[in-house]
């Protein structure tokens, strides 16, 4: 026997895996008409940017799940521990595709706000795939991780993604657009909610009343080239959303905010998704400060914070 094969006691298996994963938001979103499916044509540019949940897959006899916040802020109120967690139906999900036990202790550290449009669900689904891949050994190429994030939901491809990004179909298609890096952000999560769908009827509701053109989605042109360039104010002149005047119908503060943060001198204001977070381009640190002032004594929000973008998607950051 090789000294080699002295060592050779098979493959080697962690006992706990961490991923970091990012949150997203809309750069664009351009809303088609009504499918017979229920859903709309959408086409979105994904956006990652670096506020952070963390998801830790420790080997375990059997499924477990806790969430803690990650900071001492972070807020995880309303997170189901149980199979409503999409993370719980990632682990499911990867282990009846590879034919292994779902045997792993999840433990979900967040700091994505929840309900805000920013897809921490998601994040924590797409973690969980690639730390679960990582913990049991299964090493799924990558296109099938991402086959098994689109039938977990629209936002999850992109999780594993990062970077920028345009989203087609119901955003789960993904192909990355060239941006330049260091973007600043001032992202704003609103106190009230409001529900998705609600946010997309009153869209097709305010397009039959108004008589306005439905169009066929898609990304501006100029949205790609400000991309590249860098310039927040060029970038932030060419955010739009084609939700946002259904949101700020259904919820006005969002209009209040959006103003706010416009004569606080961001170079672009924009509803994220279909709300209610509103996110806020701008133009360095002095502006960012006085930006997240501004919003943070509006009284109208839950959560002000900085973020910059893009980064990257889901990331094995521990493995022992
Ligand atoms: P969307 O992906 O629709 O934009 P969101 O970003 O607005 O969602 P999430 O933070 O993903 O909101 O949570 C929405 C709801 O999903 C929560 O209120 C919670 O009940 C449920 N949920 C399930 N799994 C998770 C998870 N891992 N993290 C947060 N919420 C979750």
């Amino acid at each position: 026997m090789t000294a080699l094969e002295d060592w050779d006691d098979g493959p080697f298996r962690p006992e706990a895996v961490t991923v970091r994963v990012p949150a997203k938001i809309n750069l664009s979103l351009s809303v088609g008409p009504l499918r017979p499916d229920g859903y709309h044509e959408l086409v979105t540019v994904f956006h990652a940017v670096s506020l952070y949940d963390e998801v830790i897959a420790r080997a375990a006899r059997g499924l477990s799940l806790t969430v803690d916040p990650l900071r001492r802020d972070s807020d995880v109120s309303g997170v189901p521990e149980d199979e409503r967690n999409l993370a719980w139906q990632a682990a499911l999900l990867l282990a009846e595709h590879a034919r292994v036990e779902p045997d792993v202790r999840l433990t979900i550290r967040k700091d994505i706000p929840v309900a805000g449009g920013m897809a921490g669900g998601s994040a924590d689904a797409a973690a969980t795939l690639v730390a679960c891949d990582r913990l049991w050994g299964t090493g799924l190429p990558r296109d099938e991780l991402h086959e098994l994030a689109a039938r977990l939901g629209s936002d999850v491809p992109f999780a594993l993604h990062g970077g920028t990004a345009i989203g087609t179909g119901r955003g789960e298609h993904i192909s990355p657009v060239l941006a330049a890096a260091g973007l600043q952000w001032v992202i704003a999560v609103l106190d009230a909610g409001l529900s998705t769908p609600k946010v997309f009827e009153t869209c097709d509701m305010q397009r039959r009343r108004d008589s306005l053109p439905i169009p066929e989605p898609d990304v501006h042109p100029d949205l790609m080239t400000t991309l590249r360039s860098g310039d927040a104010e060029r970038i932030g002149a060419a955010l739009y959303n084609d939700l946002q005047p259904a949101a700020i119908e259904l919820l006005p503060e969002i209009g209040e905010l959006l103003e706010t943060g416009r004569a606080a001198g961001a170079a672009g204001a924009l509803v994220s998704g279909s709300g209610p977070t509103t996110v806020f381009l701008v133009d360095g640190p002095v502006s960012a400060g006085e930006v997240e002032e501004r919003l943070r004594t509006s009284g109208l929000c839950r959560t002000v914070r900085r973020a910059r973008g893009p980064v990257s998607g889901t990331q094995v950051s521990n493995v022992r």
